[in-house]
């Protein structure tokens, strides 16, 4: 199968040619795309100017809409909602979205599917958005503070009783 890959800093990090995907054998093209994209949400966010990595292939369906099935891999940091020191991690959502010229409300769950290219900028974001932790965890095991005193308990245990 044809890989396309587009590196960060080129135009359209997370866009394809719907020229490149009908031309292509079986009008199917796998994607190694990556780039920057800001999604935030209360608690956490995709760590500001990393690379998010989208990767999988991109089919099409019929002459007005594609099939998109991939993977996304995005770094976010936020703050520990125990201990209020820094958590980060890495996420990794699955994803299978249609893309179709003939979307006809923002209700609809597909995306809309430009004549010329598939962009994937606002399903990569969304995905980034459902995914972010809302209540990070420094670790799973982090003690929090103490309700007394405020000391962190994962640095040892405080003088309260
Ligand atoms: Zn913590
Ligand atoms: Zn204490």
């Amino acid at each position: 199968m044809q890989v396309i890959q587009l590196k960060a800093g080129q135009s359209k990090n997370f866009s394809v040619g719907r020229s490149q995907i009908s031309r292509a054998p079986g009008r199917q093209v796998s994607i190694e795309l990556s780039g920057p994209i800001e999604a935030k949400v209360t608690g956490s966010q995709v760590v500001p100017g990393s690379q998010v990595d989208l990767v999988g292939d991109v089919q099409e369906v019929n002459s007005t809409s594609v099939l998109v099935s991939a993977t996304v891999t995005a770094r976010w940091i936020g703050e520990c909602t125990r201990c209020l020191e820094p958590a980060q991690g890495v996420m990794n959502v699955e994803l299978r979205e249609l893309f179709s010229e003939n979307r006809v409300s923002d209700d609809e769950l597909t995306y809309r599917l430009d004549p010329e290219v598939v962009d994937m900028s606002d399903m990569v974001r969304d995905a980034c958005i459902l995914e972010l932790p809302q209540v990070p965890l420094c670790s799973t095991t982090c003690k929090g503070l103490c309700s007394e005193c405020g000391e962190n308990l994962n640095f040892g245990r405080c003088g309260c009783s």
